[in-house]
């Protein structure tokens, strides 16, 4: 693969039950952080990785049914931990970023993206169609909150899967090679949401493998275990899931050098983030 540049960081948390995340393991709060990368192209420039929490979370939760959510799921983010100010601290602006990836449609991983409207979104088809026709009534309860949409997406979105050349992959079965020139390849991992999608790339480091939460936590592909059994109430599809998670276990056999980085696992991505942006680091 050609090599590209990567850095990450984290763009508020919520808090979360390990024993929901991973099954049979303790009861205790632990923090998901909301993961975002900022990828360096030498054609294409600065790529963003999801876009975390921003405060627009808190408006769109302020009444039911979307409320649920906020009560459900703690979340905390300070107006300094969404990207749109971490960019600008270290001189980036809005208009400097023309890509972004969005893995799926939750609002940890799309609530920065109303600030960067230039760009263009790369998505798999089933998740923005999801996102695009879910009941308003119903959305909070997968994880989408249709205020955190921009008006006129649709426009600027590009729909990966139907437009970049698919490619066979000996364990995904598929991958996508998103600029058609070998340097971040995506790989759908459904079930956790619809139409989810994994980035590999490599950096001249190393291979990393962005899965975001086709798991929550390393021991879970590692070993596969699956997270309790109430979660299927959240996820788009059961049996996708455990396919996903499959997958990921058994390329994690055979390719033990590859840093796979669940978005939320603490553990996976603390060596990795950073306050300011480094590309030289991962
Ligand atoms: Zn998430």
């Amino acid at each position: 693969m050609k090599p590209i540049k990567l850095n990450l960081a984290y763009a508020g948390f919520c808090y979360a039950n390990q024993h929901h995340a991973l099954r049979g393991s303790k009861r205790k709060k632990i923090k998901f952080h909301a993961l975002w990368g900022l990828i360096k192209h030498p054609e294409k420039g600065l790529i963003l990785f999801d876009t975390g929490y921003s405060g627009r979370f808190y408006k769109e939760t302020r009444f039911f049914p979307d409320k649920l959510y906020a009560l459900a799921t703690k979340v905390i983010v300070n107006p300094e931990d969404e990207v749109i100010n971490q960019l600008k601290k270290q001189g980036i602006a809005a208009s400097d970023i023309k890509h972004i990836i969005i893995t799926h449609f939750h609002a940890d991983h799309i609530g920065g993206l109303m600030d960067f409207p230039d760009a263009t979104v790369y998505t798999l088809s089933q998740g923005i169609n999801q996102a695009l026709s879910i009941s308003s009534f119903t959305a909070f309860s997968k994880g989408i909150l249709p205020g955190l949409l921009p008006e006129k997406l649709i426009k600027r979105i590009l729909l990966i899967d139907k437009t970049c050349d698919a490619i066979e992959d000996p364990v995904f079965k598929c991958k996508y090679d998103l600029f058609a020139d070998r340097s971040i390849m995506i790989y759908p991992l459904p079930g956790h949401a619809a139409g989810q999608a994994g980035v590999m790339l490599n950096t001249s480091k190393h291979q990393y493998f962005l899965i975001a939460d086709a798991c929550w936590l390393q021991q879970s592909y590692q070993s596969y275990v699956l997270p309790h059994i109430i979660t299927r109430l959240i996820f788009q599809s059961w049996s996708a899931y455990k396919e996903s998670l499959m997958n990921i276990h058994e390329f994690h056999q055979l390719f033990p050098d590859t840093i796979i980085v669940p978005s939320h696992c603490e553990k996976s991505t603390a060596p990795l983030v950073s306050n300011t942006i480094n590309f030289d680091v991962l």
